[in-house]
């Protein structure tokens, strides 16, 4: 059977940023329920809480992942047919962009990546053209829901919580 993640993505400032965000926001959803404050020692994720929903509890990989490093947040087996333009809308199709030197660069540590559209030849920051058929996000703190459906009175709260500049990923195992 396979697995799927929810993930909501913030860029910080800093990795140093990102571990303190992190663990703010585990806090957040301990004090909530939603999350036990320990994690799994054979998965690795904070298994659902007393006040948990949308899960399923005879599915052993389940709970939050908490990324707090440099990350290309994709969307697994879903693949990249193609690329959005930011500015013209245009799709340029994977195999005609350099998307992968962008990705390559920006993982590397260059923050200010752009990637040019080949339909109207303008640079666009990476993070603003968006990923066909699934949305990617770049990012060093993510919070990733593993086969857990989420309600969307939580979606919500997690976004305000998170702050502007949050995008959300659902990656396919
Ligand atoms: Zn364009």
């Amino acid at each position: 059977m396979s697995d799927s993640i929810h993930w909501f993505v913030v860029s910080c400032a800093s990795e140093k940023e990102a571990q303190r965000r992190a663990e703010q926001m585990l806090g957040w959803l301990v004090e909530r329920g939603v999350v036990a404050a320990q994690a799994c020692p054979s998965t690795g994720l904070y298994p659902p809480g007393a006040a948990a929903q949308g899960y399923d509890s005879g599915i052993e990989f389940c709970g939050v992942k908490l990324v707090r490093e440099r990350t290309v947040f994709h969307a697994g087996d879903s693949g990249l047919d193609g690329l959005v333009c930011p500015q013209c809308r245009e799709t340029a199709a994977a195999e005609d962009i350099a998307w992968d030197d962008a990705v390559g660069s920006w993982f590397a540590g260059q923050d200010d990546v752009t990637l040019s559209c080949p339909a109207c030849e303008r640079a666009s920051s990476l993070h603003d053209w968006q990923f066909l058929p699934m949305p990617w996000a770049f990012g060093n703190l993510g919070l990733g829901f593993c086969n857990w459906w989420l309600d969307e009175a939580l979606i919500q709260a997690l976004l305000k919580e998170l702050g502007v500049g949050v995008c959300q990923v659902h990656e396919h195992l």
